[in-house]
């Protein structure tokens, strides 16, 4: 079967019968048998198949859906019915949701094909993927390197063709970074533009749920149908979710380039070079580019880890041995049972943000940590929403360098956590972002560039990432 990259080729191949949705699925399921990535944690193959089924003969009926014939996978953080969830955690592994996520529903009803769910960082914390208690995934352009993470298995995913989407989330750079290391587009919306329901939380405040896909136009789509209101999370928004229109000349834009994410050590020399490149270019179009000053690099990461922490330990609160999950075999009493099966259940980077998080909460030290953290994410909001004022659009690399090795940066949180200094503006910010594949390093890895757009302006941003991305 040919390599789809996107859903109008599919389409158009299901129309004159070149295709069907079950022998679609086929193919993907011995694609995802025969991958050594260990993206997929489970295949939903019952389930696909009989979903497959359907949509054909829906086709045929000529009643289907949207998406009729995508195939998508989603992250392992994200509840369907019936399926099972585990945010990559032996805390709650072999559970079952018992309802599905707003978003993922969203999509079966345009007749989307849900194929599996895909590992992650555990509780979607990490930069590498290598914090899953399943094993990391591999970077499918090196085996020997990390797809990113947290999202990595729905980013690697999407790049080996073992579906032609996916979903991940995005709460510091989750859906960016991975897109950026294995070359495929990742959107993250506006904050509350997508419904949180049924999106197991890490950081409430900041999560977003997200496509990745070959392109724009696949991305934009799902984003529609996954966007608005939804009465089950009470801050997603009310307002309208215009479409997205493409192929239109939206005139000449004014783009804003963080000097400090150019001019900043660290940043690999290639990676510099083609995001100079790609602002001459957009200058030779017509587009006005201008560096502004943006003078909060340093501050955004300690700022994102102490209000992500501090709602990680609130929200992971619930995973007590009691409820759900795992259950130390040797509990004796309650406090053992607490004790214990959160000492076993979690792994060691979710211990160590829940054990900063509660010490950011803590009495005596609430005002030092979380309240300044709070406070400084309030100006990094209103100067990015300032700089939105005056510029269309903000640029910059999705990361500073291309992937990193398996391996190579396990014990070395500080470096990890580094990974996230161009992609947790827009989280801290709630605005919208994304990364487009744009160039090939000369070590052979993909790398990304990052548009960040204003609040609920998803439209303005996709239409001119599709341009920018087509040229
Ligand atoms: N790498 C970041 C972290 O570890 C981002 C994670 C995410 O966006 N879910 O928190």
């Amino acid at each position: 079967m040919k390599t789809y990259t996107a859903l109008s080729e599919i389409q158009a191949d299901l129309q004159n019968k070149q295709v069907s949705c079950v022998s679609l699925l086929d193919h993907y399921l011995g694609r995802i048998e025969s991958s050594n990535l260990n993206a997929f944690l489970e295949v939903f193959d019952q389930s696909a198949r009989a979903e497959a089924q359907r949509v054909d003969e829906k086709i045929n009926a000529g009643t289907a859906g949207r998406l009729a014939g995508m195939v998508i996978g989603i992250k392992d953080n994200l509840c369907y019915k019936n399926h099972k969830v585990s945010a990559s955690s032996k805390i709650l592994e072999g559970f079952e949701s018992i309802y599905t996520a707003t978003a993922v529903q969203r999509l079966i009803d345009e007749d989307a094909i849900i194929i599996g769910r895909l590992n992650c960082d555990e509780f979607a914390m990490g930069s590498s993927n290598e914090n899953s208690a399943f094993e990391p995934v591999k970077n499918p352009v090196n085996l020997e390197y990390v797809p990113g993470g947290s999202s990595g298995g729905s980013a690697a995913a999407v790049k080996a063709g073992l579906c032609l989407a996916t979903l991940g989330s995005d709460t510091g750079g989750s859906i960016r970074q991975p897109a950026s290391f294995c070359g495929v587009v990742g959107f993250k919306p506006t904050y509350g533009r997508i419904s949180r329901h049924g999106l197991i939380a890490y950081a409430s405040s900041f999560d977003q749920i997200g496509p990745f896909t070959h392109t724009v136009e696949d991305s934009a789509l799902l984003y529609e149908i996954m966007a608005g209101t939804d009465e089950y999370d009470g801050t997603t928004s009310q307002k309208e979710v215009p479409a997205v229109t493409f192929n239109q000349d939206s005139g000449k834009k004014k783009i804003a380039v963080i000097k400090d994410c150019i001019e900043r050590e660290g940043i690999d020399p290639e990676v510099k070079a083609k995001t100079l490149s790609t602002i001459e270019a957009l200058k030779n179009e017509g587009h006005t580019v201008e560096m502004v000053d943006f003078p909060f690099l340093d501050h955004m990461v300690p700022c994102y880890y102490v209000i992500t922490t501090a709602e990680a330990s609130s929200n992971l609160a619930r995973y007590d041995g009691v409820h759900y999950g795992y259950r130390s075999p040797d509990a004796v009493d309650v406090e053992s049972t607490y004790v214990m099966s959160r000492s076993e259940g979690f792994g060691e980077e979710v211990k160590r943000r829940i054990m900063l998080g509660t010490f950011v909460l803590s009495a005596g030290y609430y005002d030092a940590y979380f309240t300044k953290a709070q406070k400084v994410r309030r100006i990094i909001r209103d100067r990015s929403d300032e700089i939105l004022a005056d510029y269309d659009f903000m640029l910059t690399p999705t990361t500073p360098t291309t992937s990193f090795k398996i391996g190579e940066n396990v014990d070395d949180p500080i470096t990890m956590y580094l990974q996230d200094i161009f992609t947790v503006q827009a989280n801290l910010a709630g605005l919208p972002a994304i990364s487009l594949p744009m160039g090939e390093h000369s070590n052979g890895l993909p790398f990304g560039i990052q548009l960040m757009g204003s609040r609920f302006e998803e439209s303005a941003l996709l239409s001119f990432a599709q341009q920018l991305m087509n040229n």
